[in-house]
């Protein structure tokens, strides 16, 4: 459990510790009231830019431009969080890998082995690395990112939790290993357990991104890879979720169409993001029963 927080944010006279459950350290600083700055990405900046005239718009933070501070440049977003006191915030990684297919190719073409990925996989699993991967300590990034995914529930279930937020300040982060649909439900049960009435209106939010991704001219041309869900409710019962995070949504070629739920198999740029959120609905709505 840590409390970490980047910096403090103020809206409309009210100051608060801004929270961040995923990337790096750096990436983020406040920016003009209700809005914060993130490191600058050419893709991401691609995707706000297209997702400000889709219909998707009302799904994601409003993209107010691009800004540049002591020599860095920024995407300007709105924070998400501004409207919230002591909120309750999850990071929902979608899609059942995590990797594009380019990073695979490119991986091939010119394989780095990365010692530090070696580290990480043997402190999670010492038998994951092959007897090879053992004699050079390293492994490649994307053999790292599929292990990951597989540890996960991203291969299984089409998404994995990144990080929550409880309103006590308490973040939790060690989902790396909850895989099977049982203990997912468990994690995502502990998340809205103090306000278990922000269900409904996740469930609801839930399907309104779904039928309108399956509707929009943005969603049907882009593999979308790494993006996340954020949920944010607090104990007044306000509860919505975004998708955030396009650094690696990329256009597909114009010869490939994808469903976002049929099964990946390499050239087929399936991202599995449909398969998730069809998974998340559904176990919302067991919490809802149970
Ligand atoms: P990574 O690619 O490793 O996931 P990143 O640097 O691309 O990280 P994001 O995933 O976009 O960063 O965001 C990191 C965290 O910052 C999120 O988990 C969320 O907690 C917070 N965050 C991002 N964008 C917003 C926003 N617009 N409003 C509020 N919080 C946000
Ligand atoms: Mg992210
Ligand atoms: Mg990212």
């Amino acid at each position: 459990i840590v409390r970490w927080t980047p910096f403090i944010q103020e809206f409309k006279r009210r100051k608060y510790p801004w929270i961040q459950l995923a990337g790096h350290q750096g990436n983020f600083q406040a920016g003009e009231p209700g809005a914060i700055l993130k490191k600058y990405d050419k893709h991401e900046h691609q995707s706000f830019n297209k997702l400000m005239v889709d219909v998707l718009r009302s799904y994601v933070p409003e993209y107010r431009g691009e800004v540049v501070k002591d020599g860095e440049c920024y995407l300007q977003l709105q924070d998400l969080l501004c409207e919230f006191e002591a909120a309750c915030v999850m990071d929902v990684k979608m899609g059942c890998r995590t990797y594009l297919e380019d990073e695979l190719t490119k991986a091939r073409q010119k394989p780095t082995l990365r010692k530090d990925m070696y580290q990480k996989m043997v402190e999670v699993d010492p038998g994951a690395p092959t007897p090879e991967e053992h004699a050079q300590k390293a492994i490649t990034k994307p053999r790292y990112m599929q292990w990951r995914d597989d540890m996960s529930s991203s291969t299984g279930m089409g998404f994995r939790i990144e990080g929550i937020r409880k309103s006590d300040g308490a973040q939790v982060k060690n989902f790396k290993t909850t895989k099977d649909r049982a203990s997912v439900k468990t994690s995502l049960r502990q998340f809205v357990e103090e306000h278990p009435a922000v269900v409904t209106k996740y469930v609801r939010r839930l399907k309104a991104i779904k039928v309108t991704q399956e509707s929009s001219p943005f969603f049907s041309s882009h593999e979308v890879i790494g993006s996340s869900l954020l949920f944010v409710h607090d104990r007044s019962g306000s509860a919505s979720i975004w998708m955030i995070d396009f650094g690696k949504t990329v256009p597909l070629p114009s010869s490939v169409q994808v469903t976002h739920r049929k099964p990946w198999q390499e050239g087929n740029h399936e991202d599995g993001y449909l398969t998730g959120i069809d998974n998340l609905i559904s176990i919302f709505q067991e919490l809802l029963k149970d």
